[in-house]
């Protein structure tokens, strides 16, 4: 579907892209027909590409191996998750000690960055997609944050849609511990304004230039909304036409797949 807004910019004018990978550029392990030859046109045509996912479960060494073992090559400087966003983050406000909820593979990014892991005295909680969460690791974060420390999180996702059937992620483990302790988080991922912000400034991108790839309304597409970017709905994930047609804000562009915008670029 073509824009009729006239304000609403043609994508061959777009200079940057930034795309979701889950339910855009494949299924949980399943590629999804036209990513790979998108991204190439991509490339070929000079645009400049980061993939942005808000799960933190996995590094992003993880994904480039993810992603090559779905034989869709992708440079490590191209992705960027919700983790990489919070390590930003954290590094400006001076943070230094940090008790990290997550998977071996992201706390040894956290560690890479140069924080201090440790449940003595840190600064901050912080709550990734962590796949090996115990009850332990619970107490303890909810025990520190009773003792002053802050909580911050990577990602606000309820669930993470699966093949199967949805699972909790990180911001079911959110609620968890804001239940049992009465703080809330500073949330880092999609939508939020941090994410987009350090998006845009490892590109060193301006809005105006850059469109938002992404199958979900109330994360991909709302970041996009909030810091004016073009917004690009694809339906191969989360959203329905019908969630179109009742959402408040309908995208820049609605296609099928990421297929049906190699001819528009
Ligand atoms: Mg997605």
């Amino acid at each position: 579907m073509n824009p009729t807004d006239t304000k609403i910019k043609s994508l061959q004018q777009i200079r940057n892209f930034l795309l979701d990978m889950d339910g855009t550029l494949y299924l949980g392990d399943r590629v999804l027909a036209g990513s790979r030859e998108f991204l190439n046109a991509l490339r070929s045509r000079g645009k400049r590409v980061l993939l942005l996912t808000n799960n933190s479960s996995r590094s992003v060494s993880g994904y480039v191996r993810k992603l090559a073992d779905m034989d869709l090559p992708v440079a490590a400087e191209e992705i960027f998750t919700s983790t990489l966003a919070t390590i930003l983050h954290l590094r400006r406000k001076g943070k230094e000690r940090l008790f990290v909820l997550a998977t071996p593979d992201v706390e040894r990014e956290f560690t890479d960055a140069g924080f201090v892991l440790t449940d003595q005295q840190p600064d901050d909680v912080v709550l990734c997609f962590d796949k090996t969460l115990t009850y332990e690791k619970l107490r303890t974060a909810c025990r520190l944050i009773l003792q002053g420390a802050g909580f911050v999180a990577s990602h606000p996702d309820v669930v993470c849609p699966t093949e199967d059937l949805p699972i909790p992620d990180c911001g079911s483990m959110i609620q968890l511990i804001t239940t049992a302790t009465g703080k809330e988080p500073e949330i880092i991922g999609k939508p939020y304004q941090m994410m987009i912000d350090s998006a845009l400034a490892k590109l060193q991108a301006t809005a105006e230039s850059t469109a938002m790839i992404g199958d979900r309304l109330n994360t991909d597409m709302e970041m996009g909304f909030r810091a004016g970017l073009t917004t690009i709905l694809v339906l191969t994930g989360e959203a329905t036409v019908r969630d179109v047609a009742s959402a408040p804000r309908r995208p820049d562009y609605v296609v099928e797949s990421v297929a049906d915008l190699i001819d528009q670029i």
